[in-house]
């Protein structure tokens, strides 16, 4: 059902005599403030990836020489509990100024009320022309194999991110892991393919006693379902090219692996439902651009007086002598990302020059760890990095 334009999911409460709850959504339902009129529909708008385009002309005053580029650094660092107790305590923000150091953010957060402090920081930095560079510890894109493998649109990330919250063609939509990895593995085991997400720790809590018809073997099973598949197929399939050219320290897990320690398929896919909130939200209001899906290069024109999100990838930044816990997350990233803008390095690490069209594209579709070098000492003059072909073309 759509609210104001916004996709939203309702089921009867536990006692049906109290009515209906939101399951999905619950931001858009929040913003309507008591009395207000509300449009309901049940088919939606028209061009409905239209509500996530940024729309918002660009404000923020920005240095055109200098440095810094930006006014303000927030780094969230994210979770993927499902009780709010244990979000509660793994939510924290580290949050600076070029002036004043880095401080954690008071309060406890779920991923609920952490949309809403990211709206509500992004209103009053505007207000007050302050240019925020912000990150949230989940992945912002897919591999474009997974999004090929459910035939979804993969030449624009804004669409394919609409459509994957929504369910388009019949695909299931967003949903807590638990239960979104059980009807993705379902919908591909129907149409002959392979099942694709796993957890190594939680299979027979996210199959839910659900086997693949006619075998032993559980619908999200303990083991990659892809794992004995030729590299080049996994390449594409679970990793992102960010991932397959890596570059700092540790070593970022794959899309479909989720539930067990140190994962980020379960975050990325709780997070990016919150994240086509925030789009939504801002789309008309707050000048708000997404590197690199809005433009490959920090210092074009994509960029140019609006708050920039990134994503940020803590234990590839965290000093090795900090033990790891949920603030040092976050605090490291906003370090790095204020330290590199400081030295005048930010721009040339957000970029993608030498990179051939081809590859741009995907990385375009898929999002780009913030900080994971693009360039290698390595690579041959004239020719792209991640394929080698020349870029000429
Ligand atoms: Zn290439």
């Amino acid at each position: 059902m759509w609210i104001n334009d916004q996709p939203t999911t309702w089921e009867w409460a536990k006692n049906s005599a109290d009515g209906l709850k939101v399951i999905q959504g619950q931001v858009f339902w929040n913003l309507v403030e008591s009395g207000q009129p509300v449009q309901v529909s049940l088919d939606g708008p028209d061009d409905p990836a239209r509500l996530i385009m940024p729309g918002a002309a660009a404000t923020l005053r920005q240095r055109k020489t200098g440095r810094p580029l930006f006014d303000r650094y927030i780094v969230a660092d994210y979770s993927g509990a499902s009780s709010e107790i244990l979000q509660r305590r793994s939510i924290c923000i580290a949050d600076a100024t070029a002036k004043r150091p880095i401080a954690r953010v008071a309060g406890k957060f779920t991923r609920e009320s952490l949309l809403a402090f990211f709206l509500r920081t992004l209103r009053s930095a505007t207000d007050q022309g302050c240019r925020c560079l912000l990150g949230c510890d989940h992945q912002y894109g897919v591999p474009l194999g997974f999004a090929e493998l459910l035939g979804l649109e993969t030449q624009d990330w804004r669409t394919l991110l609409h459509q994957l919250v929504i369910g388009a063609n019949g695909v299931p939509s967003l949903e807590h892991p638990k239960f979104y990895c059980r009807k993705v593995n379902q919908w591909l085991v129907a149409r002959g393919h392979l099942p694709y997400f796993y957890t190594a720790t939680k299979a027979s809590q996210y199959s839910d006693k659900q086997y693949i018809d006619g075998t032993e073997c559980l619908i999200v099973p303990a083991t990659d379902p892809r794992g004995d598949r030729p590299e080049a197929e996994r390449n594409r399939l679970v990793r992102r090219l960010t991932e397959q050219f890596w570059a700092l320290s540790g070593q970022p897990k794959f899309f479909n692996r989720v539930g067990d320690n140190g994962t980020v398929g379960g975050q990325s896919i709780l997070g990016l439902e919150k994240f086509y909130g925030l789009l939504a939200l801002t789309a008309d209001s707050i000048p708000l651009a997404v590197w690199p899906f809005d433009g490959p290069d920090l210092d074009s024109s994509a960029y140019e007086g609006r708050h920039v999100l990134v994503e940020p990838y803590p234990s590839g930044v965290r000093p090795t002598d900090v033990m790891q816990t949920d603030w040092d997350d976050a605090k490291s990233c906003v370090q790095a990302l204020r330290n590199a803008d400081f030295n005048g390095q930010l721009a040339g690490l957000l970029s993608f020059r030498s990179v051939c069209g081809e590859c741009i594209r995907r990385v375009r579709m898929e999002g780009w760890i913030a900080l994971n070098p693009v360039r290698s000492l390595n690579s041959p003059a004239g020719a792209c990095r991640f394929c080698s072909n020349s870029l000429n073309f």
